[in-house]
């Protein structure tokens, strides 16, 4: 059964912070909780799908950890760190602050969600793909674009509903978002933020091929 979900665009200008936007469900708002799990499963299941026509199985997540502060799970011998989502190859497993998320989803709306999550899932299907980049920002980047193409396929599916936007939008919530392998917001790490905007907007607007 499709469900009918609202994905929040997030116009920064208009959400610095103080106000949370209005949530675009038909049903009332989202609980943050509801919107992880959501995220996650979609995602997944969009990935599932693609690597059947690919002739692949996709592996899900052995788990899904949300953490505080610094109770977060090791991946090898890095700590988890507040502040932050990550993918940990070594367990194949997706971790994140839920006090950090939360207070993203509080002040810019769902939509940080909705990319955060199919990003650091991006990262489980490279490491599925075997994907080998010379430079980190260069699986950052790939990562951004697996997250507009699941995005903008789950959109057209009616899975997620996107409203009033652009999809360059989002890709501010990116910005303020975490990453295990180092500092998120150093531009020599996950692109500057136009590379990252235009990462994104070519798998939104061609699909995860197009990545
Ligand atoms: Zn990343």
């Amino acid at each position: 059964m499709i469900r009918a979900l609202a994905l929040v665009l997030v116009l920064l200008a208009g959400a610095c912070g103080v106000t949370r936007p209005p949530s675009m469900d038909l049903e009332g708002a989202d609980s943050f909780e509801e919107d992880v799990r959501t995220a996650r499963t979609l995602s997944e299941a969009f990935w599932k799908q693609q690597f059947e026509q690919l002739g692949r199985t996709y592996r899900p997540l052995t788990a899904f950890i949300p953490y505080s502060g610094r109770s977060g799970p090791a991946c090898g011998n890095e700590p988890a760190v507040p502040n932050n989502a990550f993918y940990c190859p070594l367990g194949h497993f997706v971790a994140y602050d839920q006090d950090w998320m939360e207070a993203l989803w509080t002040e810019m709306g769902d939509g940080s969600v909705y990319v955060i999550i199919p990003h650091e899932i991006g990262h489980a299907v490279q490491a599925q793909l075997q994907t080998g980049f010379q430079l980190n920002v260069q699986a950052e980047l790939q990562a951004d674009c697996y997250a507009g193409g699941a995005l903008s396929a789950l959109v057209n599916s009616g899975a997620l509903r996107a409203e009033e936007g652009d999809e360059d939008e989002l890709l501010y919530s990116l910005e303020a978002a975490g990453d295990p392998t180092d500092d998120w917001l150093d531009p020599s790490a996950h692109g500057t933020a136009a590379q990252r905007q235009a990462s994104f907007a070519r798998g939104y607007q061609n699909g995860v091929s197009a990545c």
